[in-house]
């Protein structure tokens, strides 16, 4: 099967996924290799690399990201969303065009980062934090999210 996508450089971010064919909204981009499930308290125990490539899956376990999906980049304004180990088109993407995920999605950790993503809506940070996003893009999202914070999303909305 011909390749959906290549890794090369992506300037300052460091490596990239990019387009190796146009894709419409909705199609699947790539489906990821599932990665070594590891606890949180055996962290400590990885590899530099593979602590800063950690999945959330929920508030105790983590899975190590595999390529091609580690060297998703970050962006406010993506162009490609997970779910579980499959990533598809938020719209329609051009061969050769960088694809893009919003950690935000998945996030959990309100970890701050330094943001290069250079879209109109970046704050030059970002805060790895499901409920830092619009109201509107937390209902778009939700299906993707992880349980834990579908679970979260729900309990916020049932008080009001
Ligand atoms: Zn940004």
């Amino acid at each position: 099967m011909k390749q959906n996508t290549i890794i090369k450089s992506a300037g300052r971010k460091g490596k990239g996924v990019f387009a190796a064919k146009s894709f419409k909204k909705g199609d699947l981009i790539f489906r990821n290799k599932k990665g070594r499930v590891v606890n949180k308290n055996d962290i400590s125990k990885l590899s530099k690399y593979d602590q800063k490539h950690l999945n959330e899956i929920d508030n105790e376990t983590f899975e190590i990201m595999q390529p091609p999906g580690v060297f998703v980049n970050h962006s406010c304004e993506p162009n490609s969303i997970p779910k579980g180990q499959s990533f598809f088109a938020l719209k329609s993407i051009q061969k050769c065009e960088e694809i893009t995920s919003d950690y935000r999605v998945t996030g959990l950790f309100k970890n701050k980062w330094k943001c290069r993503c250079g879209t109109k809506n970046c704050k030059g940070y970002m805060v790895s934090d499901f409920f830092s996003l619009t109201p509107k893009l937390q209902k778009n999202y939700l299906p993707y999210t992880l349980k834990v914070i579908r679970e979260e999303y729900k309990r916020r909305h049932s008080k009001s």
